[in-house]
C-alpha cells in the first residue's frame, strides 16, 4: 500500500490562557492527503482548521502545546521539533496565509520578498533568483515588471497572487489555502479560484482549502473534512457530503450555503454558536444546536467509516430502527 504524501494522526493542540487554564483547540484530528489531491477543510470560524494548518507546518505560537504525528511520505516531523521540521516547512508542504496584507512585509517590494524566501531556502541567488522570482510572479498572472511594488501598491486581488507565488517558490508538493478569497470581491475571489485550480492542475500540486465556504470547497476539491469544536465530525467525497451527509452539522452547512445548488429551498441559518473550547465536554459537542439529537447523544460519538471512504461522528449512523 502506498504511503500518504501528507498523514496527520491523532493531532491535539492546546493553548495556555493568559489568566490560568487552557482551551483545547483542536482534539485528535486525522487527516492524509495523495499527491495532487484537494481536500476542503470547513466549519465555522473557531472550530480549529486554522489551528490545524499552523500546527501541521510548526507555526503556533508559544504558548501552544501539540501532540500527535504529521507524516510527510511516512516521516513524523513533528517528533523532532523545529530542526526536523524546518527542512520540510516551504519545501514539501508551504501555506498561504489568511490576509495576504498580513502575510507580506509592507517595507519589502513583493520582488524582494520572493528572491529572500529563494535564497533563504538555498534555491537560487543574486540574478537566478530574481529570474525566478519573474517567473513565478508570471505564473500567478502578475506581470514581471511589478516586482518592485510594495503589497500597498497593489489589489487586495495582486496581493492575494503574490502571497501564492512567495508560497510556491520552493516547488512545494502541498500548499495549504487559508480562507484565500476572503475580503475579496467576488469577481476577483473566482479568478483566485481559477488560478489555485490551474496550479494544482499544471504543477500536481495538492491542496489543503481552509474555509468557512462551501461553494469555494465546491469548486476546487475533490474530498471535504467537516470540523466542529476542534474535531473532524465528518469526512468524505465532497459529493456524497452533499447528498447523503452522515452528520446534522454537515447537513445543516449544506443548508446554510446559498450558491450550492439546492434547487427552491430557503437557506437556512444554524441556530447557536459552536461551544466553548476551554471548558469540558460533555456528550456530542454539537447537542445542545442538533434536531437530531436523542437519548445517546449524552456519549460524545467516534468517527466511525459509514461508507466508503467516508466517515461520520454521529450517533445516527449506529442507531438501530425502532
Ligand atoms: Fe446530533 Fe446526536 Fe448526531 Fe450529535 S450524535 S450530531 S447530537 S444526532
Amino acid at each position: 500500500m502506498s504511503v500518504p504524501l501528507l498523514e496527520v494522526e491523532g493531532l491535539h493542540v492546546w493553548f495556555d490562557l493568559e489568566g490560568g487554564g487552557e482551551l483545547h483547540a483542536v482534539q485528535g484530528v486525522d487527516l492524509s492527503l495523495d499527491p495532487g489531491e484537494r481536500l476542503g477543510l470547513v466549519g465555522e470560524s473557531g472550530c480549529g482548521k486554522t489551528t490545524t494548518a499552523l500546527a501541521i507546518l510548526g507555526l503556533l505560537p508559544p504558548n501552544a502545546s501539540v501532540s500527535g504525528r504529521v507524516l510527510i511520505d511516512g516521516e513524523d516531523i513533528l517528533a523532532g521539533g523545529e530542526a526536523a521540521m524546518r527542512p520540510h516547512r516551504w519545501v514539501d508542504v508551504a501555506i498561504v496565509f489568511q490576509g495576504a496584507m498580513n502575510a507580506l512585509n509592507p517595507v519589502r517590494t513583493i520582488g524582494q520578498q520572493i528572491v529572500e524566501s529563494l535564497e533563504l531556502h538555498g534555491r537560487a541567488k543574486g540574478a537566478v533568483a530574481r529570474t525566478r522570482t519573474a517567473e513565478l510572479l508570471e505564473s500567478v498572472g502578475i506581470p514581471a515588471g511589478r516586482a518592485g511594488r510594495y503589497p500597498h501598491e497593489l489589489s487586495g486581488g495582486m496581493r492575494q497572487r503574490a502571497a501564492i507565488a512567495m508560497a510556491l517558490s520552493c516547488n512545494p508538493r502541498v500548499l495549504i489555502a487559508d480562507e484565500p478569497t476572503t475580503a475579496l470581491d467576488v469577481m476577483v475571489q473566482a479568478q483566485i479560484l481559477e488560478l489555485l485550480d490551474a496550479l494544482c492542475r499544471d504543477f500536481g500540486l495538492a491542496l489543503v482549502l481552509v474555509t468557512h465556504d462551501l461553494p469555494v470547497v465546491a469548486q476546487l476539491c475533490d474530498r471535504c473534512a467537516v470540523m466542529y469544536a476542534g474535531e473532524i465530525v465528518e469526512r468524505g467525497p465532497l459529493d456524497v457530503l452533499y447528498h447523503t451527509p452522515g452528520h446534522p452539522y454537515t447537513r445543516m452547512l449544506f443548508a446554510a450555503s446559498p450558491d450550492l445548488g439546492m434547487g427552491d429551498a430557503p437557506v437556512l441559518s444554524i441556530p447557536g454558536a459552536p461551544p466553548r473550547l476551554d471548558r469540558p465536554i460533555d456528550g456530542c459537542p454539537f447537542r445542545p444546536r442538533c434536531d437530531s439529537a436523542f437519548a445517546a447523544c449524552v456519549e460524545r460519538p467516534s468517527l466511525l467509516e459509514v461508507g466508503d471512504g467516508h466517515a461520520a461522528a454521529c450517533h445516527l449512523n449506529t442507531r438501530v430502527p425502532a
